[in-house]
């Protein structure tokens, strides 16, 4: 073994992590990267075991009032076609992935507001809960709400919540973000902590490869999921998009397939570092590699998020560009995750909620 891969394995032995150890996990490459993969993937075995647990997403409207600089459905995009579903298309979708045993749903979209929309919200928590008998875990990933928002949607049976912070660096936060107060990193920080204190499971996330990111941002990502005791994380490539204005950085970025390896790199080191967590394999990773998701599950991800939303919209919720299966309806994609799954040594927890162990034992403790 030569040093770099001897330091490399003392780290991994390590029970905590400074920033340089996690620095230094998140840039080994060839045979270290082997070895961070094969100890992450022994963790999640020991800590959550092999079962992969679906959520079944559906992207129920494009509409949003904010305009973050990566994202393809941003309020200034006008070449957007904007939709929104019809509250039966929606409790249709609940029912496909109640009768497919995906135990959980998550409902997700642009940002909003009004009175209106947490109305409707708080009354599709309540259909979905009762279509379901209460079987279906609903998911929540709408943005940031007031707490007394929040508050309703939890009363009426939401229990999970995804907000990503993006970054944990306020300065990059600002550079991929207008400077407005629609779009303030504090206020952001705020919700996550409305919805931890209101007794959400509570998700969050960031984008790996932005322009102007470095390894040394990512690493106190990591360190901040940590601290703030999140209970499941989705993370993934950035993916560039034409029509928005961070593409006029395109030309700094890391090349693709190096921000795939390098999310690939931030899920491991995860699991490491938060061993019971939940943490998704996000769509992104098979924008990349169409079997970007397996990878992922290889090397510490417990969750995937199929996509159910009727085939028709697929297209116009375009993030990013190259989104996967954007032609396949529902149906369709099931066959296609079991054998998938199987490929990543996993088995699926079907009809079960898969509720992050973290969050279990913290509640214990405090109950
Ligand atoms: N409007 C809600 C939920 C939908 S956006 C919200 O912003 O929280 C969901 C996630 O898509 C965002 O959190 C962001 O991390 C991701 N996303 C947006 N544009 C992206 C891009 N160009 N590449 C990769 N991920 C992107
Ligand atoms: Fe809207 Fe979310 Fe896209 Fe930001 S990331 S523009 S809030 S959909």
């Amino acid at each position: 073994m030569n040093i770099k891969m001897s330091r490399i394995s003392a780290i991994l032995e390590q029970s905590s992590f400074t920033h340089p150890d996690l620095k230094q996990l998140l840039q080994c490459d060839g045979d270290e990267r082997h070895l961070l993969f094969k100890k992450s993937g022994e963790v999640k075995d020991l800590y959550v075991g092999n079962k992969v647990y679906f959520r079944g997403l559906i992207e129920f409207s494009n509409v949003c009032d904010k305009n973050c600089y990566y994202c393809g459905i941003r309020r200034s995009n006008l070449s957007v076609r904007r939709y929104n579903l019809t509250d039966s298309e929606i409790l249709d979708a609940a029912r496909f992935a109640d009768e497919n045993k995906f135990g959980s749903v998550v409902l997700q979209s642009g940002e909003n507001s009004s009175i209106a929309f947490a109305d409707r919200i708080t009354n599709l928590v309540r259909q979905i809960k009762q279509l379901s008998n209460g079987k279906l875990g609903i998911t929540l990933s709408v943005g940031e709400q007031s707490e007394s928002v929040y508050r309703r949607w939890f009363e009426a049976g939401a229990h999970r919540y995804l907000l990503r912070i993006e970054t944990a660096n306020q300065s990059l936060y600002q550079k991929i973000h207008p400077n407005d107060s629609l779009h303030d990193f504090h206020h952001r920080l705020d919700c996550l902590h409305s919805l931890k204190y209101l007794g959400y499971q509570t998700g969050t996330g960031v984008m790996i490869g932005l322009p102007f990111q470095t390894t040394g941002d990512l690493a106190n990502d990591l360190l901040f999921f940590l601290h703030f005791g999140i209970d499941m994380v989705g993370m993934g490539p950035y993916i560039e998009h034409s029509q928005t204005p961070l593409y006029a950085f395109r030309n700094e970025l890391l090349p693709i397939q190096e921000r795939f390896d390098l999310s690939l790199k931030m899920i491991a080191v995860l699991r490491i570092l938060m061993k019971d967590i939940n943490i998704a394999a996000a769509t992104a990773l098979q924008a990349i590699d169409p079997l970007g998701r397996e990878k992922g599950v290889k090397v510490g991800a417990n969750i995937i998020m199929p996509n159910i939303t009727p085939g028709l919209y697929r297209n116009d919720y375009s993030l990013y560009e190259n989104k996967p299966c954007i032609d396949e309806e529902p149906a369709q994609c099931k066959g296609c995750l079991d054998a998938r799954i199987a490929l990543a040594d996993g088995e699926i927890g079907y009809g079960e909620w898969g509720d992050s162990i973290y969050f279990i034992k913290k509640k214990d403790k405090e109950g």
